[in-house]
């Protein structure tokens, strides 16, 4: 039964049309989705989701991100996983290629090639510095998640969303909104929609984003020991950082090495955050996450770290973004201190 688009909980931008997308979607004959690299659960749960939905419509679909080789083991579970494609068995040739979650074609790793031989391209996101680089772009910088967009364009499409589906939409939307701590109105509403088709929230939840192996523990230990304090950035709304080395994530997954910046940004005297990560195979390749938020001691009007990652090749959102970068650590945390100021 077609959803009544009223009491979805999908609230989405005004500006935001699906028109395009749907007809693209209805041409469609064979479908390439690409994730970005170092893929998270919003945009696994966001190409997944679309996967099993054209798979049921008889549309042969491909799934995919660039790296790492390996999909994070705590997204094992997710429906759909059965299309998930190493990037070598991408096919060159498509009539629609869709990425889901990526602000950039620079997302899209060593699979950007893949763009050239797509009849036509499809961009789904909610990053604010997305570059636009599909054929037609649906973006809503107001969506919590890229699954929050995926949900509305499911309805607009008249596709029901039953509990497979749902499992891959909440997956995005719990970890993307962090535990729905960062919630808009109709967050909850589309939480609610997905668990009433009776998926387990509380055990999507905990597999994704409460459970860590034990080598976590002293990790952690080793990374937060490294943590300084600069009060004076940015007028004094101040940055926390730490440096997660090549020697302290031996043998530790992504998923616990991404976890760490979501301990440094509850610094209280820090109105930014960041956390420089070094390359586990490249010598002196950083990747950096940045986080800020908009109220706190000494914080007035919040840093927009989008524009801090952008400065420094990089993107994300408001709130939440990085950037990749070279060079000896000293000067990585310069060049990042002179951008915030
Ligand atoms: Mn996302």
């Amino acid at each position: 039964m077609p959803a009544d688009p009223g009491t979805t909980g999908v609230d989405l931008d005004a500006a935001v049309t699906f028109g395009p997308a749907l007809a693209a979607l209805n041409a469609a004959r064979s479908v390439t989705i690409l994730c970005h690299v170092q893929p998270d659960a919003d945009t696994i749960g966001s190409g997944l989701a679309l996967a099993l939905v054209l798979h049921r419509r008889g549309i042969p679909v491909w799934v995919s991100f660039a790296e790492p080789a390996e999909l994070p083991a705590t997204m094992r579970t997710l429906p759909g996983v059965r299309h998930l494609v190493r990037p070598v068995d991408v096919p060159a040739e498509v009539d629609l290629l869709i990425t889901v979650d990526c602000g950039s074609v620079g997302r899209l790793g060593a699979l950007a090639d893949r763009l050239a031989g797509a009849r036509t391209t499809l961009v789904l996101d909610h990053h604010r510095s997305n570059t636009r680089f599909g054929a037609i772009n649906v973006v809503d910088a107001s969506a919590e998640s890229t699954t929050s967009l995926v949900a509305g364009l499911l309805d607009a499409w008249q596709v029901a969303i039953d509990a497979e589906v749902a499992h891959c939409l909440y997956a995005g939307l719990v970890t993307d909104t962090g535990s729905f701590r960062w919630v808009r109105p109709g967050t909850h509403q589309l939480a609610e929609r997905l668990l009433a088709t009776g998926i387990d929230g509380a055990e999507i939840t905990r597999s994704l984003m409460d459970t860590h192996p034990f080598d976590w523990l002293p990790m952690l230990s080793r990374v937060l020991g490294t943590a300084r304090l600069e009060s004076a950035v940015h007028g004094g709304v101040g940055l926390a950082y730490v440096f997660v080395r090549r020697g302290d994530v031996a043998g530790v997954r992504s998923e616990e090495v991404e976890s760490v910046i979501d301990i440094v940004r509850t610094t209280a005297e820090a109105g930014v955050a960041a956390v420089f990560k070094e390359s586990r195979t490249i010598d002196d390749r950083w990747t950096v996450s940045l986080r800020s938020r908009d109220s706190g001691p000494g914080v007035r009007d919040g840093v927009d770290v989008s524009e801090v990652a952008t400065a420094l090749g990089g993107g994300g959102h408001r709130y939440a973004a990085g950037y990749t970068t070279h060079g000896r650590l000293e000067d990585v945390v310069s060049a990042l201190l002179t951008v915030l100021g």
